[in-house]
């Protein structure tokens, strides 16, 4: 393990901004610590490279322990939101002042080497204010590189840039994470970013980690409906709870529930994404159908997004790439048993 969180809670004026994290990153892993606005994030970074000091827990790199110990003595290259390149000094100087005062060997060349990584090197005596905000953002990489650090810390690097831009530089950085291969914890709430970069995904809530896995396993198979909702759209009916409070039906699909403990509420969630809905004019062999209107038709370019009123009063979002109804006319929404996951009203998964 290149960096471990052992059990890392940190408060504010006794507020816990951060509360029990632990997981660890793999040398050479890229991993993305993901979740919405306020739960957690830059604590979470600032505590690895120890602008912060966590109220409990402990936080180690190559296997030390370096909790309490000051950001200069950690390993540790940072990317931040705001753009934080000295604008007196040219793009040569900026990423050699990231090599520090401590004697690098060859400085010159470890400049050359991480500006033409990010394309770049025929740019180094350019001024910040030359560059474009793309190639700022390359600019920092590189001089967070250059040190060749243990661990990457990118937080929210892409945030602050337009849509095509981020794209650009996501791929940008994928690509400069396999060539260098330097371990990189990317922090993002942006969900398509980090199931697009990472190997795995932490995902944060409201201060704790909600879930970690690899992005396609927990978008398919969510632990909890915080995830699920999280990393995609997502449609929820509330059923009643059957057959001793240990089963649901939806459309024709009996699903028993993994703990009947659990279920003792008697009603449950069940979840659909838009993406394994189909629509029909007629009841085929799909394990669920459900029977609606359409209420609206939305035409987004590369597919349709059909808004379905069921029959019990709750909507759904279907996605579709072919021709879709009109709007009033009555469909039935069609779903295989594997797309549909059953959780309680606190979000807890019911079924395998
Ligand atoms: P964002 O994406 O909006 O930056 P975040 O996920 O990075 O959010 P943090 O900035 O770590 O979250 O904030 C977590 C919680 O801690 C929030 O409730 C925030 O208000 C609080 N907090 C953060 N920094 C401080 C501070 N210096 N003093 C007091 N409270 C703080």
């Amino acid at each position: 393990m290149m960096l471990e969180l052992d059990s890392v809670t940190h408060r504010y004026d006794d507020q816990p901004a951060v509360e029990d994290i632990s997981f660890g990153v793999e040398a050479g892993e890229l991993v993305a610590v993901l979740g919405p606005s306020g739960c957690g994030k830059t604590t979470l970074v600032q505590a690895i490279a120890g602008h912060v000091r966590p109220s409990e827990g402990r936080v180690r790199l190559r296997g030390d322990d370096v909790t309490t110990d000051p950001p200069e003595a950690r390993d540790v290259g940072l990317v931040f939101q705001e753009p934080t390149l000295f604008p007196h000094m040219t793009v040569g100087e900026n990423v050699a002042y990231g090599l520090g005062p401590a004697g690098v060997t060859d400085p010159e060349r470890q400049v050359s080497e991480y500006l033409d990584l990010v394309a770049l090197d025929e740019r180094r005596s350019l001024r910040p204010d030359e560059l474009s905000g793309g190639q700022k953002r390359r600019v920092e990489l590189a001089r967070a590189l250059a040190p060749e650090p243990d661990l990457l810390l990118l937080d929210e690097p892409l945030s602050a840039l337009d849509r095509q831009l981020r794209e650009q530089l996501r791929d940008e950085i994928s690509r400069i994470h396999s060539e260098t291969g330097v371990t990189t914890l990317f922090v993002t709430h942006d969900q398509e970013e980090a199931m697009a970069l990472a190997d795995r995904l932490v995902v944060m809530n409201e201060g704790s980690v909600a879930a970690v896995g690899a992005p396609r396993a927990l978008y398919e198979r969510p632990p909890n409906l915080f995830v699920a909702e999280f990393l995609g759209r997502s449609n929820t009916i509330t059923v009643d709870v059957t057959g001793d409070r240990a089963a649901v039906e939806l459309g024709g699909t009996t699903r028993q529930l993994a703990d009947e403990s659990q279920a003792s509420p008697d009603r449950a969630v069940c979840h659909l994404r838009p993406r394994d809905l189909t629509l029909e004019s007629e009841s085929t062999a799909a394990a669920v159908s459900l029977s609606g209107h359409v209420r609206s038709v939305s035409d987004l370019g590369r597919r349709y997004e059909v808004t379905v009123e069921l029959a019990c009063g709750d909507e759904v979002v279907v996605e579709q790439r072919t021709e879709p109804p009109a709007v009033g006319d009555a469909v039935r929404v069609e779903a295989s048993a594997d797309a549909l996951s059953v959780f309680t009203k606190n979000g807890v998964r019911l079924t395998h």
